[in-house]
């Protein structure tokens, strides 16, 4: 797609330090790591999010993600890892070409996710009640 940063990095029109590839897949470190070793993982056809990707190329971008992860923590002797996707600007996705972040992480290195909170009262059930409805 014209003007997408990682479909320019999937054509070779930009530069990337790339990890692994093949068919439909393309694994590459991010420019602006959280730590050293963090990499993105897109599907080579374009597609903004989770909400548009077509399930054959996410089936093959997890795959890519299971491949990688090992490799990314032995690597760098990491201590787990995070596999994150932003969807939608809200959700904090900036680059709008579908990408999976895998984060390396480290005992004792701060990083704090999000927190937690409780349901009130009658939530729970009404939030389980919409989303089994939008699944059918
Ligand atoms: P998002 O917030 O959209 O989930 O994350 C986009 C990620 O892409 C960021 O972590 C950012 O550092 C990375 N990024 C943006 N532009 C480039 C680029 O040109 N090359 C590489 N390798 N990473 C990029
Ligand atoms: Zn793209």
């Amino acid at each position: 797609m014209k003007d997408c940063v990682f479909c320019k990095i999937v054509a070779g029109e930009l530069p990337s330090y790339k990890l692994y590839e093949d068919d439909k897949t393309l694994a590459f470190l991010d420019i602006h790591p959280v730590h050293p070793g963090h990499t993105l993982v897109i599907p080579k056809r374009h597609s903004e999010n989770i909400f548009e990707i077509d399930s054959g190329d996410w089936m093959a971008v997890a795959q890519t993600v299971r491949t990688v992860a090992p490799a990314i923590e032995t690597a760098t002797k990491a201590d787990g890892v995070n596999l994150l996707m932003n969807n939608r600007e809200t959700a904090g996705q900036v680059v709008g070409h579908a990408h999976v972040h895998l984060i390396p992480r480290f005992r004792g290195d701060g990083l704090k996710l999000w927190p937690h909170k409780d349901y009130k009262a009658g939530e729970t059930e009404d939030v389980l009640v919409r989303i089994r409805a939008a699944l059918q």
